[in-house]
């Protein structure tokens, strides 16, 4: 997968260098590409910003600059892929699980986090005549640019990809994953020693009964869907929840 970054701020993207994504970069399953948009602007002070139309207080990205990065980065592909424009701000519609596995089939994502009070709404006019854009927000709160989100988004899409995680299953009992979890926020998870500070573990968990570790688990989640998200669980489809469920 391709992933292009356009921002004012290169070096915020630098922990795309570690860990996870860092490791899936090494490996050739991820080709990250970190732009610094001044390098399209042509006066001495580099800009990328101008007062708003219509008055009011901050600054607004100007298109010129956006324009040329686009369309220097959409010039560049290789090997026919069809890029998706991601546009965070606050002002999208929420980026979610479901979102992430999205983007985790496509080939080729380019990020356009602002500063400011965002881009100048005819870019993304201008390029949603010519591809398909998702304008996403991470959630109900406002950050003071658009490097944060992409690093919360990269990481999410990221660990879908095959060949990424160490264990494939490992995002398979993941909160909100599809499945027989799905809605469901994940319980709690325990592992060795077996007594620490005087806390044991749930007797269950050391039954090596599969069915029965299953039923626990999913309870816990259950349990603990209820308790921080009803949200999710009036939103549940019915049909998925067991008799055990509605005793909880
Ligand atoms: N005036 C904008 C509004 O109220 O929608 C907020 C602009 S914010 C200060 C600057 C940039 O940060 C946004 O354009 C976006 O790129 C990014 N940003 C801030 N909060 C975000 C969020 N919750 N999700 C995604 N991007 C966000």
């Amino acid at each position: 997968m391709r992933l292009d970054i356009v921002t004012i701020f290169p070096e915020y993207l630098e922990p795309l260098n570690v860990s996870l994504v860092g490791k899936a970069r090494a490996r050739g399953v991820l080709d990250v590409r970190v732009h610094d948009l001044r390098r399209w602007t042509h006066d001495r002070h580099n800009t990328v910003d101008d007062t708003p139309y219509g008055g009011g207080p901050g600054m607004v990205m100007k298109p010129e600059p956006w324009g040329e990065a686009l369309d220097t980065i959409l010039a560049s592909d290789e090997d026919g892929r069809e890029p998706v424009l991601v546009v965070p701000t606050p002002s999208g519609s929420p980026f979610t699980q479901r979102t992430a596995v999205e983007l985790a089939a496509e080939s080729w994502l380019v990020f356009t986090p602002a500063r400011y009070e965002g881009i100048d709404r005819r870019v993304i006019e201008e390029y949603g005549e010519r591809l398909r854009v998702r304008e996403l927000s991470i959630g109900d709160y406002v950050l003071a640019g658009g490097e944060a989100p992409v690093l919360v988004m990269v990481e999410a899409v990221a660990r879908l990809l095959p060949g990424v995680l160490g264990n494939a299953e490992s995002h398979r009992d993941d909160s909100f994953a599809p499945g027989a979890m799905a809605s469901l926020l994940e319980g709690p998870v325990y592992t060795k020693p077996p007594l620490w500070r005087g806390r044991g573990i749930p007797e269950v968990l050391l039954s090596g009964h599969h069915g029965r570790i299953a039923r626990w688990r999913r309870d816990q989640a259950f349990r603990r869907t209820a308790r921080y998200r009803p949200d999710l669980v009036e939103r549940c489809d019915p049909a998925a929840l067991g008799a055990q469920d509605r005793e909880l």
